[in-house]
């Protein structure tokens, strides 16, 4: 028998809720919840620079605001070191891992950073040049392609090792990467299907390699449409999308359900964000959900 689903929605606390991660909260919980599943809270402050303070807590309120209800306890990445530690030394001890000694600026000026390509050029995976120290820490990625597929946006094939080169796990600033604590988290929670925005679909890759080489099971991914403006620029908190806080909640969560291709009736939202719960779990239809990398948001968002 297949075990129960659990789905999870991982904001990082980098500015206030918009519309494209209100459309990620709403797709992850309607899928794990319309299956009797899970859906678990995981704020992704793991780039603590990238952090910005009271962020987390606006999201927070922000989601419980327009209704959503989150099993258990709140997981917090900035608090989670140890175990990402764990499994970068497990990953050094088999011999996955190289130091890195280059520089931002010297992978800018490199032939192939010149050629538009943003792939790692591989200067120190076969060991340091002498006199340089390491910085970061990359995996040393193996070669041939990772194939999976995602159940709206179908097979997706990607050869890791010539797209993107080995990547870091241990970055400059000691920090671990998002790559490796996204991975060491879902398996920590039991994490069986991944649905977030499309915008992450070139990571998921990277992502499953990770799960492989720490003997981790590969949930199932499904990505949604990701929501874009007028000029077709993503929607996200750095291109200062406008903050849902604002906004009625369960308007806004029937835009999102139109987004979503859910076909909400005329009048939904009229009827309170109650009712708008109770069409969308009795509702949830995954096949209507529009496959599109990039859609229109509502005008007005
Ligand atoms: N923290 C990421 C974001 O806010 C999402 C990561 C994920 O869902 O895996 O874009």
């Amino acid at each position: 028998m297949l075990g129960q689903v659990v789905g999870r929605f991982a904001p990082s606390p980098s500015g206030p809720l918009h519309f494209g991660s209100l459309v990620a909260a709403l797709g992850s919980c309607l899928s794990a919840r319309s299956q009797g599943g899970r859906w678990l809270l995981r704020i992704e402050d793991v780039d603590v620079p990238r952090s910005v303070p009271g962020a987390a807590d606006g999201i927070l309120q922000t989601l419980e605001r327009f209704g959503f209800e989150w099993d258990g306890p709140v997981v917090w990445q900035s608090r989670r070191t140890a175990d990402y530690r764990e499994a970068f030394e497990r990953l050094q001890a088999a011999g996955h891992l190289f130091p890195c000694a280059c520089t931002r600026k010297e992978m800018a000026d490199s032939a192939l950073a010149r050629d538009g390509t943003r792939r790692y050029p591989g200067t120190c995976r076969n060991g340091l040049a002498p006199g340089r120290s390491a910085r970061a820490w990359r995996l040393r990625v193996p070669p041939g392609e990772v194939t999976f597929d995602d159940a709206l946006q179908g097979r997706v094939v990607e050869d890791v090792l010539a797209d993107v080169g080995d990547f870091v796990l241990l970055r400059a600033d000691g920090l671990f990467a998002y790559q490796l604590a996204v991975v060491v988290d879902d398996a920590e929670a039991g994490v069986s299907e991944v649905v977030r925005g499309a915008d992450l679909l070139d990571s998921t890759p990277r992502q499953i390699l990770l799960q492989r080489l720490l003997g981790l099971p590969q949930p199932a991914y499904a990505h949604l449409p990701v929501a874009a403006n007028a000029a077709g620029e993503k929607l996200s908190k750095q291109t200062l999308a406008r903050a849902v806080d604002g906004m009625t909640p369960a308007v806004l969560l029937v835009e999102v359900l139109d987004f979503l291709g859910q076909m909400p009736p005329a009048g939904l939202a009229d009827s309170g964000l109650l009712a708008v719960w109770a069409w969308s779990l009795a509702n949830w239809a995954p096949a209507r959900v529009p496959r599109l990398r990039l859609a229109l948001a509502p005008a007005d968002v």
